[in-house]
């Protein structure tokens, strides 16, 4: 492998996937020149599981990409949340919650992920101090005189190359070979389920509600897409989950009628199926010398409370933001591997991704397991979420990817019911 000469940047990203395209957006207008480094090419064309998936943004979220100046290419696709309703398969009890309670037009927005993709990649297109690197797929590191690490990168004919940089984030996802190369553990804890995703269209007009009805199986979940589709996340056992995606449609859509029911009258399947292997992935540590970790490659969630991309976005944002004002600060002594402002960074993030990991845990394994008897406490549950204000308003910011971030990365208010 050859390193004569690799081209310098200030900070490498690696994993050009929602997290780290937002980072790399969020960083135009530092000054600082920036690699982008991403494993596929960025015209491949959409998989089935790409065309199918959808993100459900809190307002917080919608708030960052306004901030971003990204809000209005996404906004005409974005299906606006303006209710919320939990409940549970055979058992009495439900949560409601509407976004006039809280005075605001939507509770969050559900949109495609290409959609998103679209957007990031159009802005990252028109930054000359990002460099977009793909398809180059990250290998190895190696430190380099006291303040470069040199990445080794191959493209798609396995043919080497080599940048240099001064601050290394891993963006690359779950399996993060950054993560691993840095030597940076992490707890990972296989909920031996898949979500299955796909389109549906209802017989009865959504009205903008996302539905969430938990399973013995598992949580599924009908998000408004379109006027008239729903977004589906469907959460299996993985076997099921197979078993699933290679039926015919017809099989499909009676079995998810039969766990939905039939509050929105007949079903129809409306698009592709796709499929996800589901763990939980904890980092032991988001920075390490002259690198950091950011979204799935920092913590990865069950999709069941929509949290992970809305907890990314705050890591990716809340990065960028101690950036700025660390170089703000220093001037040219800015350096932006400065391993106390990385330090400071992580520390400032982990009570949110840990409050978002344990909740979301907390909901995965109360709801979604067969053990006798859990269903009554399980309903009970519920039934005292509808009663109780207090309780209620936790659940309509944390479940379903809504949590409004308390932290300094807000960038919105919400006026308690
Ligand atoms: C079914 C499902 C539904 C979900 N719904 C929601 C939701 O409604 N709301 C929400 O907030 N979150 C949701 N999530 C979670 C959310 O999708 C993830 O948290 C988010 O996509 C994480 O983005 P990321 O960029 O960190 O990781 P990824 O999306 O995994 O991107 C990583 C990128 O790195 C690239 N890469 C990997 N290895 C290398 C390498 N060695 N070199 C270079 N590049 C590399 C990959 O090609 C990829 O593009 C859902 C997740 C699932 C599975």
């Amino acid at each position: 492998m050859s390193s004569a000469n690799p081209i310098k940047y200030d900070i490498a990203v690696v994993g050009g996937g929602l997290a780290g395209a937002s980072l790399a957006c969020a960083l135009a207008n530092t000054g600082l020149q920036i690699a982008l480094i991403e494993a596929q090419a960025f015209d491949a064309p959409a998989d089935d599981n790409m065309r199918a998936r959808t993100t459900a943004l809190a307002w917080g979220t919608r708030a960052m990409f306004d901030e971003l100046g990204l809000w209005g290419e996404m906004a005409e696709s974005a299906a606006p949340i303006k209710r919320l309703h939990v409940s549970q398969r055979g058992h009495f009890g439900r949560v409601q919650v509407a976004a006039e309670e809280y005075g605001l037009p939507a509770l969050g927005y559900v949109v495609p992920n290409l959609v998103m993709i679209e957007a990031l990649r159009n802005r990252l297109a028109g930054l000359d101090s990002v460099d977009v690197i793909a398809p180059a797929r990250f290998q190895m590191l190696r430190y380099m005189d006291y303040d470069r690490i040199e990445l080794s990168l191959t493209d798609e004919d396995d043919q080497p190359s080599t940048v240099s940089t001064r601050l290394l984030i891993g963006a690359d996802g779950a399996r993060s070979s950054v993560r691993e190369a840095l030597g940076i553990g992490a707890q990972i804890d296989d909920y031996h389920q898949s979500a299955v995703i796909t389109i549906i269209e209802p017989e009865r007009a959504h009205d903008g509600c996302a539905y969430e009805r938990f399973n013995a199986d598992g949580p599924v979940a009908l998000l408004p897409r379109t006027a008239d589709s729903c977004a589906c996340v469907w959460t299996v056992p993985t076997d099921m989950a197979r078993d699933l995606c290679a039926t015919d449609d017809t099989d499909f859509i009676t079995r998810l009628q039969n766990v939905f029911g039939e509050r929105l009258g007949r079903l129809s399947l409306a698009g592709p199926r796709g499929s996800y292997p589901l763990a939980r992935v904890l980092c032991d540590k988001a920075a390490s010398t002259r690198a950091a970790l950011i979204g799935n490659a920092g913590h990865s969630l069950h999709p069941a409370a929509a949290q992970g991309f809305n907890l990314a976005i705050r890591d990716a944002l809340g990065l960028a933001a101690t950036l700025r004002e660390h170089q703000a600060l220093k001037g040219h002594g800015f350096d932006p591997g400065d391993a106390d402002m990385l330090a400071g960074w992580a520390e400032g993030r982990r009570p949110d991704q840990h409050r978002v990991a344990n909740f979301t845990d907390a909901i995965v394994r109360v709801f979604s397991n067969r053990v006798p008897g859990l269903g009554h406490v399980r309903s009970m549950g519920l039934f005292g979420l509808s009663l109780a204000p207090g309780i209620r308003h936790d659940m309509a910011r944390r479940s379903m990817g809504l949590a409004l971030v308390e932290d300094a990365s807000s960038t919105a208010s919400m006026k308690k019911p």
